[in-house]
């Protein structure tokens, strides 16, 4: 093994990188090898030393100057990595070219760039843009890299890198469950759904007429009695949560753009779990009438003639709710008094393609949800999101007497770019609410049933908003799942409004008749 791999001191392995690269000039650059040289020479311990501990960082194992070329051989550890010294070199190289000979520097070409990282395993993934190849081989990934120079100046080695250790490190928790512990739990509860044996509430609400499996995979029609018990629970989060905390309502828009989900992050992982929206190519009736006749003729919805006809996706829909106000704040500077802001949303479905198989109410493809975002300098947004804890817990305890925990998990915002682990601030990151539903036994699942996330600064820097005091903007927002309440507290109290808390059968009043079948 190559000793450049091995830190002398801890004996760990280390990244390596090895770039070949060389600058075109606009003439031949030979008459100006002595100052060249020189440059090199002074470089070494100068701009290749910048900000790098000693002895570390790029070092110049060989160059060449052939007619209206400049090439380097570099390589590096991390500290100062070979693309990052071959651009730093550019600049000065030019100063010295253009002041004593008048040759210029016309681009720069990579001819090899070799990364190595420390890895205990291969990768899944070998197809990533940028990357020749993928080898492993004793403890070491080697990638050959495919890029030019304006991959070097967007840093697209850099993100390369990044991508790659993420990889890494994420096999490297070999399916670990993601981040998981304990901030508070409730007493143990008497579950008065067991007097009847062990119920599923979905199963139960089904038989009971209250809700039907709606046409499309994991979706409901909610009947009279779940929809009462929907806008109930709405009603207690407007009485208990958004009048005390002083939120508006506001209405997000429930198709979100790449572009939108470029800004929140989402683009970087959401694909497997999303659905997408694809406006027709044309709005012109005649290039839909083959469609129409075909249908009209075979009472068959032509759907490869369909797929030819419509555009790519231009976004998806709506996914976790928030992403899509931001475009409101964007690039704005937010007076002081209009902090903290706090704003919720009720005014549409959210859509998620769930993994297969059959699954109740409580995990499906078509949720509500009311949504509260709440945004301000740090302190504001560390204090409400205790205050909105408080909140929570007086509905869980005192209204819907539930048994039900609050645990630090990883933040959602990193679960859904696919990341584990937690935020670099202890103070950013996502609690999950969860109960037990009992029906899957004395320790069987407990299921999150919403969320409250402080974001740190992620939105605002991702929007690029700031405040009129200059001070940094974080943001939080939880989301309030209505299928997954219910679920939780039918799991718990049963379908017999009997057997509900007092506090909650005075909120609910009388339950509606549905629809009679004869
Ligand atoms: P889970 O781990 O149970 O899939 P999640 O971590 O994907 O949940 P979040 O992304 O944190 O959920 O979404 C916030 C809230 O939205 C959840 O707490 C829940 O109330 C609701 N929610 C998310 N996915 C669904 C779904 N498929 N069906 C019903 N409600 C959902
Ligand atoms: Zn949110
Ligand atoms: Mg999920």
């Amino acid at each position: 093994m190559d000793v450049a791999f091995i830190n002398s001191r801890t004996k760990t392995m280390e990244p390596y990188f090895h770039l070949k690269g060389s600058f075109k000039t606009s003439a031949d650059a030979t008459p100006a090898r002595a100052d060249i040289e020189k440059f090199i020479e002074g470089a070494k311990a100068t701009i290749l030393q910048k900000g790098v501990p000693a002895g570390r960082g790029s070092r110049i194992i060989g160059w060449d100057i052939k007619d209206n070329n400049i090439s380097f051989d570099i390589e590096s550890d991390r500290y100062l990595r070979a693309h990052d010294a071959f651009i730093r070199l550019r600049k000065p190289l030019a100063a010295v070219l253009g002041k004593g000979h008048k040759i210029g520097i016309r681009g720069a070409e990579v001819e090899e760039f070799i990364v190595k990282l420390p890895s205990e395993q291969a990768l899944r993934q070998t197809k990533i843009p940028h990357v020749k190849s993928i080898e492993f081989s004793d403890g070491m990934l080697t990638l050959s890299l495919d890029v030019g120079e304006a991959e070097l100046e967007n840093k697209v080695p850099d993100r390369i890198i990044s991508l790659i250790e993420d990889k890494i490190a994420a096999q490297g928790f070999g399916g670990k469950a993601e981040h998981w512990s304990l901030l508070w739990e409730s007493p143990k509860k008497e579950f008065p759904v067991l007097k009847y044996g062990v119920k599923d509430p979905t199963v139960e609400a089904e038989k009971q007429g209250w809700i039907k499996r709606g046409a499309s995979r994991g979706q409901w029609i909610h009947g009279a009695q779940m929809t009462h018990i929907f806008r109930t629970f709405e009603q207690i989060v407007l009485e208990e949560v958004i009048k005390p905390l002083g939120y508006i309502e506001m209405i997000f828009p429930k198709l979100d753009t790449w572009d939108v989900l470029k800004h929140s992050g989402h683009a970087k992982g959401v694909y497997p779990e999303i659905y997408y929206v694809s406006p027709p190519k044309t709005r012109d009736p005649a290039f839909w009438e083959e469609v129409i006749d075909y249908y009209k003729v075979t009472l068959e919805v032509p759907l490869d003639l369909i797929a030819e006809k419509i555009d790519k996706p231009t976004g998806i829909l709506c996914y976790a709710q928030c992403p899509s106000f931001w475009p409101f704040l964007q690039g704005k500077t937010i007076a002081d008094d209009s902090l903290p802001i706090k704003v919720f949303d009720r005014s549409g479905t959210s859509h998620r393609y769930e993994s297969g198989g059959l699954h109740g109410m409580e995990r499906v493809d078509e949720f509500h949800r009311i949504e509260l975002v709440f945004i301000g300098t740090q302190e504001q947004v560390l204090t409400h999101s205790k205050e909105m804890q408080e909140c929570y817990k007086h509905i869980f305890n005192d209204i819907l007497d539930l048994e039900w925990r609050m645990a630090w998990v990883t933040p959602w915002f990193m679960a859904q770019e696919g990341l584990t682990g937690l935020a670099g601030q202890k103070e950013v990151g996502t609690i999950d609410f969860e109960a037990p539903l009992p029906y899957r036994g004395k320790d069987g699942e407990w299921l999150e049933f919403q969320n409250l996330s402080v974001n740190g600064d992620k939105y605002p820097k991702g929007f690029n908003v700031k405040s009129q005091s200059g001070k940094e903007v974080w943001s939080g927002c939880s989301g309030i799942g209505l299928e997954r309440w219910a679920s939780v507290f039918l799991a718990q109290k049963g379908l017999e409004p009997a057997d509900w808390p007092e506090k909650f059968r005075e909120k609910i009043g009388e339950m509606p008749k549905g629809i009679r079948f004869m």
